[in-house]
């Protein structure tokens, strides 16, 4: 049975921040004593559930610099410090330990079946060079490293299709450790180079699409979550704030810039950077926008089984409020996901859909992949399933992408 969203009535959710977690079993430990967790934590952050009465109290929460990790009506999980739980203790919250993935504690269990940046790249390399006439590998920009002279990394995508047709736009890895979302991309492209000539759909829309997948937009962060950081951010230690250093690329955009639901604090985890487009990993997605105005993107993030779409930054409805909604009910089928307008739980500005969106009608969608259960680093097995559960939708957008807003409602 499909859940579906009733603001202030069922739950809802969305991974905003951090996280993570091994792959043991998963087994909430409601029973066990903050404290004794906490002094077991060796330094890292410890993940707790909080009860919260009023959605509002999440902006409470994150004043403490508690890192939110996923918001339901009614519950925050969060991860925080000793100074920081001692702070929500005292403005009245009760906290109680719980488990994201398979642990109490922040850390990233890298699953050696996860593609590295390096992996990733051999394996574009190979499948354009097999399929020149439909596939293309192009360097989009460099990482924040490499313009530092740091690393040698660039934001790799491959054009798929029909240069000149309909342009349609899929990114994933934009937050480091979130590592299934390098993967669905992978897939994607995979599975539309398998098809071609042989499933008639795939083949059509080889034919009148211009497809472009970036798998992992943010390389110097994962490079970081492969080594078993809990990274999110970008790798940009110019602002200062170590040891958390480095600029949320999915509050970086041009539109809204640093309101509300972001941060100015080079150590938070949603730090907006230094101005609108600072980093050259959002700005080499906004050239792409710049050029193909894409009419639909995908983005693939993890996790809490939702389907969101613009506008993030305010709970006014988008002009296009009942199409995305219509679109995003469907994305939302095969893995019985919840959809619904990603303010709904609170705004947050400065992302990806809503400056596509503002600047050109782009009708973007996020997934938000896994369930909390499987927290940022699931076991690589678990990604056949979040294939399964995504890949009629990104089949959707290329099927409405010439038209997207009559098809919508169709
Ligand atoms: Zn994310």
């Amino acid at each position: 049975m499909k859940r579906m969203l009733r603001p202030f009535g069922l739950a809802l959710a969305v991974s905003l921040l951090a996280g993570c977690s091994q792959q043991a079993a998963f087994s909430p430990q409601t029973a066990q004593n903050l404290d004794q967790v906490l002094a077991q934590s060796n330094g890292f952050p410890t993940t707790v559930e909080i009860k919260i009465r009023d959605q509002k109290l999440v902006t409470a929460i994150e004043l403490t610099g508690a890192e939110i990790l996923s918001v339901k009506m009614g519950e925050v999980i969060a991860g925080v410090s000793s100074k920081q739980a001692r702070a929500l203790k005292a403005k009245g919250f009760t906290l109680v330990p719980t488990q994201v993935g398979g642990s109490n504690y922040l850390d990233n269990t890298f699953d050696p079946a996860y593609h590295t940046y390096d992996e990733l790249l051999a394996k574009l390399k190979t499948l354009t060079a097999a399929n020149p006439n439909i596939a293309k590998l192009v360097d989009i920009g460099d990482t924040w490293e490499k313009t530092q002279n740091k690393a040698d990394r660039d934001i790799w995508a491959v054009r798929l299709g029909t240069p000149g047709k309909t342009p349609v736009l899929f990114t994933g890895c934009t937050h480091a450790r979130e590592l299934a979302t390098v993967e669905l991309p992978l897939l994607l492209i995979e599975h539309l180079i398998a098809g071609n000539g042989k499933n008639p759909a795939i083949t059509k829309w080889l034919e009148t699409r211009d497809i472009w997948v970036v798998p992992m937009l943010n390389p110097d962060g994962h490079a970081r979550a492969a080594q078993g950081l809990d990274w999110r951010k970008n790798a940009n230690f110019s602002y200062g704030g170590a040891p958390m250093f480095g600029v949320d690329l999915n509050r970086n955009y041009g539109f809204q810039w640093a309101g509300v639901g972001t941060s100015r604090d080079p150590m938070s985890p949603i730090f907006v950077g230094g101005a609108p487009f600072s980093e050259p990993e959002t700005q080499a997605i906004k050239k792409l926008h710049e050029q193909f105005k894409f009419p639909v993107s995908l983005s693939y993030h993890s996790f809490s089984e939702i389907v969101l779409y613009p506008w993030a930054y305010t709970d006014q409805p988008a002009p296009d409020q009942k199409r995305m909604q219509a679109i995003a009910d469907k994305l939302a089928e095969a893995g019985k996901y919840d959809a619904h307008q990603s303010s709904q739980l609170y705004p947050h500005a400065g992302e990806h859909n809503d400056y596509a969106y503002h600047s050109n009608g782009t009708l973007g969608f996020t997934y938000e992949v896994g369930s909390r259960r499987d927290g940022f680093d699931p076991p690589y097995s678990r990604v056949a399933d979040f294939w399964k559960q995504t890949r009629e939708g990104a089949e959707l957008l290329l099927e409405i992408a010439d038209a997207p807003k009559t098809k919508a409602l169709q």
